[in-house]
């Protein structure tokens, strides 16, 4: 179980990594992994399933190495909202990591 607070950072991390390149589920789980975040594919799609109902992210399919895999990229509305995000960040840590 995650609670509500990681899933914010957790949906941040996925759309500032689709902003970079496009990504796919197994390497989501990956690096969310290296920020601290285990995260099994059964909490992770339904994140990405929402983003993508919610119009932040786009889906593509690909073919690597004989295999079909979902691909997922920001969309306008998803860097719009990063970039909102980000603003909200530096706020939060002046205050809550540096007693500003
Ligand atoms: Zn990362």
């Amino acid at each position: 179980m995650i609670i509500d607070f990681f899933l914010g950072f957790i949906k941040i991390h996925i759309l500032y990594h689709a902003s970079k390149e496009p990504v796919f589920g197994l390497e989501l789980i990956k690096e969310l992994a290296r920020h601290g975040y285990h995260i099994s594919p059964g909490t992770l799609y339904p994140i990405l399933h929402r983003l993508l109902n919610e119009e932040y992210l786009t889906i593509e399919t690909k073919v690597v190495n004989g295999k079909v895999r979902k691909y997922y990229r920001i969309t306008a509305r998803g860097k719009r909202a990063l970039k909102e995000c980000t603003g909200k960040i530096h706020e939060l840590v002046e205050e809550v990591v540096e007693g500003r």
